[in-house]
């Protein structure tokens, strides 16, 4: 068996060593058209900002190495730039030398992956103007900013962007960041997101909105940046951190089936419309088993755990690749952001669904140190199975969004979320962890006890619309901040002052996070109101009203 691999990091190096693990006997051969291999992209936006101070810590594994314990032929520096599907053969190109050569193949695994886009602007070719998907890039972005430079644009507030947002900070540098959409992180809804507007706003990053370059000039030792709404940035530096596109060029000429969105169509075991060619990794598109829908969904793992899968069908083992659901993380100084699953943005144009949002502690609130995080879950109104999550805040993010996602590809419900036993000890959890509560809450309104409305759904209301609006908060709460028109009846004195409260109309009531508005909307229901508790509370409102104006 004769395997040739194209593209030699995240898939395409998992590939060739899960496939020499399955066979002593077979020619592996994997080309990289760059002169490094298996290093880690994820890691460089670190190195940067000299979190990882030593270069070679990103070197995961060497050519020689990958010769010593795996017996691979890496050729680094080697390009494939054709595949002929009939003969069974690839074209592969040295760029140093100019030379082509030829090689054939029983399989062929196409890792290429995706590559930044570059927007089509004057200026785009100015050495100032950065895009960061290897080691070379990053290399050069470090020089700039090791020069000691002063101002930095970032362009595009995905994961990429904030990453070297924070690094360029940690560095000293003054850092500008320009997004198209309306909110950053566009993966997530957008209340979500604003925690991390708040750090970026304490971090001093100025954050331009709605707005994106439109050209670059060179200016003094820098260069302007010009922006569609007509404001012009001074910098030393810009990075486009706007997506990735799948490098399906090799794939495309070879006339192998490819999505609407450039990714390469694979099946379930990473074969293309060419059984004896596979592909894996960013270069493919996924299927995403919620909205039932093909996606490119560029990370890590994917690409890591479709590379052994394709070495294991080569190798005539049955795996299947289940899809992918696009579980992700990000860190930004303090906090976290993670998602699972599919947003409420993605659901509203597919299909009905109910959230809920909470906004617990990560551990007790009596042991030192606890931190408060925000979780919302969304959830299929009928049978309560889970459909995404999304946390943000500080310890403790990661751990319930990995659980959410095992629950998500465990096909659990809102009410299996009820019966989680998870570890507990206060320095790490609650007894009714947060991922418990989730279940508490989303059952609670299936059920019925706990009827609720969400914020978009309050703010989205013409204001002569909206229930009447009751604060159960105390009265140095309700002073500190409140939504407008609320009645202020704190939740000791309700069962007291029920007469305060109109008995025909619908109520909305509300507290801080949504605990204390629970028990309030038990007592009106069983005084016979019609109410509903406002889910996640002041809180969520004001994450609302940030990334909305309200
Ligand atoms: P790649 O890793 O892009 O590798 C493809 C390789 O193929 C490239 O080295 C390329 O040179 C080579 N190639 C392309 N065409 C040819 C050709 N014709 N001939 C020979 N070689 C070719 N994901 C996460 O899950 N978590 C993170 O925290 C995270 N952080 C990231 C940070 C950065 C800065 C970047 C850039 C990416 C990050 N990712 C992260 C994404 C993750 O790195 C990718 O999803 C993953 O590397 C994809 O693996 P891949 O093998 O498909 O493609």
């Amino acid at each position: 068996m004769k395997i040739l691999i194209i593209g030699g990091v995240a898939g395409g190096a998992s590939a060739a060593t899960r496939a020499r693990r399955l066979s002593e006997d077979a020619e592996i051969i994997m080309f990289e058209r760059g002169p490094d291999v298996s290093f880690a992209n994820c890691g460089m936006p670190y190195h940067i900002g000299n979190e990882i101070p030593d270069r070679n810590k990103l070197l995961v594994v060497t050519p020689q190495r990958l010769k010593e314990r795996f017996n691979l032929d890496v050729r680094v520096n080697h390009e494939v730039y054709q595949i002929n599907p009939k003969e069974k053969t690839v074209v592969i190109h040295k760029p140093l030398t100019r030379q082509a050569t030829m090689e054939n193949y029983d399989k062929l695994i196409i890792a290429t992956g995706a590559a930044p886009f570059r927007l089509n602007l004057e200026g785009i070719d100015d050495p100032r103007v950065h895009t960061l998907r290897n080691l070379g890039d990053m290399d050069r972005i470090k020089k700039a900013v090791d020069s000691g430079i002063k101002k930095a644009v970032v362009i595009g507030a995905g994961f990429i962007g904030l990453e070297l947002v924070e690094n360029f900070v940690q560095r000293g540098v003054q850092v500008t960041l320009v997004q198209l959409q309306n909110q950053i992180l566009p993966v997530f809804d957008p209340e979500m997101t604003a925690p991390i507007l708040e750090t970026l706003e304490k971090e001093g990053v100025s954050v331009i909105l709605n707005d994106t370059a439109e050209k670059f000039t060179p200016s003094g030792t820098g260069l302007t940046v010009h922006l569609k709404s007509g404001q012009s940035l001074e910098s030393d530096l810009v990075v486009l951190g706007v997506g990735v596109r799948p490098e399906n060029q090799l794939a495309v000429k070879a006339g192998l089936e490819i999505g609407p969105r450039g990714g390469v169509r694979v099946n379930s075991h990473m074969q293309t419309s060419d059984p004896d060619i596979y592909a894996v990794g960013d270069v493919v598109e996924v299927f995403d088993p919620i909205l039932s829908e093909g996606k490119q969904i560029p990370l890590a793992g994917i690409a890591n755990r479709q590379g052994r899968l394709a070495a294991d069908h080569i190798f005539g083992r049955e795996t299947t690749f289940r899809g992918a659901q696009g579980t992700a993380i990000v860190g930004f100084f303090d906090q976290a952001i993670a998602i699972t699953g599919a947003s409420e943005k993605a659901l509203k144009q597919k299909r009905d669904y109910r959230t809920v949002t909470i906004h617990p502690s990560n551990h007790a609130g009596y042991y030192p140190g606890a931190e408060q995080m925000t979780l919302k879950l969304m959830f299929d109104p009928t049978d309560g199975k889970i459909l995404g999550a999304q946390g943000v805040g500080g310890s403790g993010v990661d751990k319930r969004i990995d659980v959410l996602s095992v629950a998500i590809q465990a096909g659990m419900t809102v009410y299996d979320l009820e019966e989680m036993e998870l570890c507990y000890a206060p320095q790490f959890g609650s007894a009714k962890d947060p991922v418990n509560m989730l279940g508490f809450v989303a059952a609670g309104l299936l059920r019925g006890d706990h009827p609720q409305m969400d914020f978009a759904t309050w703010l989205g209301l013409r204001s002569n619309g909206r229930p009447t609006l009751v604060d159960v908060r105390t009265k140095s709460e309700f002073d500190s901040g409140h939504i407008p028109d609320a009645v202020h009846i704190p939740i000791d004195e309700l069962r007291g002052r029920l007469d305060e409260l109109p008995k025909k109309q619908p109520l909305a009531v509300y507290c801080q996070v949504g605990q204390r508005g629970y028990n309030a909307t038990r007592i009106l229901m069983q005084k016979g109101f019609k109410v509903v508790n406002l889910s996640g509370g002041y809180r969520s409102y004001l994450q609302h009203t940030k990334t909305f104006g309200g």
